[in-house]
């Protein structure tokens, strides 16, 4: 593809859909579009979530098989489809409407039209700040027991408490996989820490008192008091955001904890508009990312057919 920045807007090629983010969801969505005939562009940076992982497990078919050679299968199957295309690149603009179609706008100054938009960019894990820990994400660092919780199982496992609120649920869970004791961060109270330690004695589990101050070795736990502990892996539940503004530029409406509002065909409260998976709802996996990428994938379809409410 020639460079067609230096076009006016009304020569820009136009695509039935531009797709923003070509993971899991955003090849998903793609494929359905490509069944059906219509031309997609997908643009994405190759920044999937779960790129820190050697192994991902829990999607039937895939189970245990590297994230990169899960993506590079899809790509492969969805660029046999004449009509796709790809774009490495990051989408910095998107603006335009239904009725008027929808202008993309990427970081290498390519420009393109679309008439219906899905994004599926997905979202950024903002670790806790702790020396060692951002370096064994997805390694010994965790997030999901679904995920990575049977490879270690019966050993002995961290787990960072996000929050008083959620330490209960986060270790009451966690239980299910191996001996579990609790750690914090340093942002809670002595009374917290007190309240919460008897709290989880309760159901026979250590928190310990001193702080995490850093992470060394595979997963060995180095305290504020200097002691250490020895773990298979540590647990944390890091805070997410969107991966990209884009929607909220967009107009589109965005729930409390910040994932972009869709209705059950994945359209956002734009018309034209749609999202999928991490990005629409902020716990996810792959199969549920193939899964809702699938159906905003014919949603983008039906709209363009004039059969969506
Ligand atoms: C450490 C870790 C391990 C995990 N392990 C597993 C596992 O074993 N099994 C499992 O089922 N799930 C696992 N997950 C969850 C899984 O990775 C996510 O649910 C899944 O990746 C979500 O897919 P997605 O397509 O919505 O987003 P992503 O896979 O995150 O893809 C979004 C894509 O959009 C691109 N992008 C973002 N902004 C832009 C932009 N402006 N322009 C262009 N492109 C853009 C990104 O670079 C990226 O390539 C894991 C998650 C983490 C954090």
């Amino acid at each position: 593809m020639s460079n067609p920045s230096a076009r006016s807007s009304e020569e820009l090629p136009i695509f039935d859909a531009v797709v923003i983010g070509g993971s899991y969801a955003g090849m998903s969505a793609a494929l359905q579009l490509a069944r059906a005939c219509r031309s997609v562009l997908l643009i994405d940076q190759g920044q999937p979530r779960n790129r820190r992982a050697a192994k991902a497990h829990g999607c039937l078919g895939w189970d245990g098989v590297a994230p990169v050679q899960i993506l590079e299968v899809g790509r492969q199957q969805l660029l046999a489809y004449d009509r796709v295309q790809w774009l490495t690149d990051e989408v910095i603009e998107a603006t335009g409407s239904v009725e008027r179609g929808f202008a993309i706008h990427c970081a290498s100054d390519w420009r393109y039209q679309a008439r219906r938009l899905i994004l599926a960019h997905g979202v950024v894990d903002q670790l806790p700040n702790i020396p060692g820990l951002a370096e064994r994400w997805g390694e010994t660092v965790l997030h999901c027991p679904y995920c990575h919780g049977y490879e270690i199982c019966g050993t002995q496992i961290g787990v960072l408490i996000a929050s008083k609120a959620e330490a209960l649920a986060q270790v009451k869970a966690l239980s299910q996989w191996g001996a579990v004791t609790a750690f914090h961060a340093g942002t809670l109270s002595k009374d917290d820490v007190r309240r919460l330690s008897g709290e989880l004695e309760g159901i026979g589990v250590t928190l310990e008192e001193s702080a995490l101050a850093g992470v060394t070795g595979n997963a060995i736990l180095n305290l504020a008091d200097g002691s250490v502990r020895d773990v298979e892996a540590l647990f944390v539940h890091p805070e997410t955001c969107l991966a990209s503004d884009l929607a909220t530029r967009l107009g589109c409406e965005t729930e409390d904890a910040g994932c972009i509002t869709t209705d059950s065909a994945k359209q956002t409260t734009i018309a034209g508009v749609f999202a999928c998976r991490d990005a629409a709802r902020f716990a996810g996996n792959i199969a549920l990312a193939v899964g809702e990428g699938a159906l905003a994938g014919v949603a983008a379809h039906r709209s363009l057919l004039g059969l969506l409410p």
